[in-house]
């Protein structure tokens, strides 16, 4: 790697900042989302990076209670994609996710309602803060739950003008605005008025903050994009990587690297 990528960041940590995925960049993959941990020596590291860098900021789908509990607080945190951050140690809605609080809290209600009148075991309504999830994994008939939750889901989108997302055993509901990484790095790179800005990840949903980088550039800031590779790695990711890396043990040692 060419080192003097690293030499913005070096020369100015006060004005450069380090944003991170963290499921596949900070941890191995694994078959239980709730049993990823942080590969040994990333908590230590993005502490230290944390002292050293203007803005040290992770950045990731999951909730941000769980990036909290095993990354500390000494970073930032934004989870569900931007739409929860951590202020004080506490998990808080973030300002875009905020003014939707009331309107999912209400989905929520109509849903659990909903679902409860179908009368069928093994559905489950799970409340994502500002997302709403419906699963019928565990349903004895699948294909029948899932018909019908869709049917639920629909109607949901419709009465409340919501936004729909979700895979072949769920569904979700979500608020009437887009969450991804691309605002995170945009925004608290203005905020804090970034000179140098670097992104690791490695993963379809870590393009949006490729994308980023990609116009901070055009406005004259330096940039590093990071890519973990692996089988499952997306092409593009990769291909658009200035840095690329083997697995998170090799992120870890990269940020070690920025720190020396
Ligand atoms: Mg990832």
């Amino acid at each position: 790697m060419n080192d003097e990528l690293l030499a913005p960041f070096r020369a100015a940590p006060e004005r450069a900042g380090i944003f991170t995925d963290f499921d596949g960049t900070l941890s191995r993959i694994v078959e239980k989302p709730a049993e990823a941990r942080p590969v040994s020596g990333a908590r230590e590291v993005l502490s230290r990076l944390g002292h050293r860098f203007s803005v040290v900021s992770v950045v990731s789908g999951r909730a941000a209670g769980e990036l909290l509990e095993w990354l500390g607080d000494d970073i930032e945190i934004w989870g569900v994609h931007g739409a929860e951050t951590v202020v004080d140690g506490h998990v808080v809605l973030s300002k875009r996710a905020e003014p939707y609080r009331d309107l999912m809290t209400r989905v929520l209600t109509e849903a659990q309602h909903r679902v409860a009148a179908l009368g069928i075991e093994g559905v489950v309504v799970e409340d994502k803060r500002v997302m709403v999830g419906l699963h019928f994994r565990a349903a004895e008939d699948v294909e029948r739950a899932g018909a019908l939750l869709d049917g639920i889901a629909d109607d949901l989108v419709q009465e409340f003008g919501l936004q729909r997302a979700g895979g072949r055993l769920a569904f979700e509901l979500r608020p009437p605005e887009t969450f991804t990484k691309q605002d995170i790095v945009l925004a608290r790179t203005r905020e804090a008025d970034l000179e140098a800005v670097l992104f690791a990840g490695d993963d379809l949903v870590d393009l949006p903050a490729f994308d980023a980088l990609d116009t901070l550039a055009s406005e004259g800031v330096a940039t590093v994009r990071v890519a973990v590779a692996s089988d499952e790695a997306p092409t593009e990711l990769v291909e658009r990587a200035d840095v690329v890396v083997a697995g998170p043990e090799e992120t870890i040692e990269f940020f070690e690297r920025l720190l020396s």
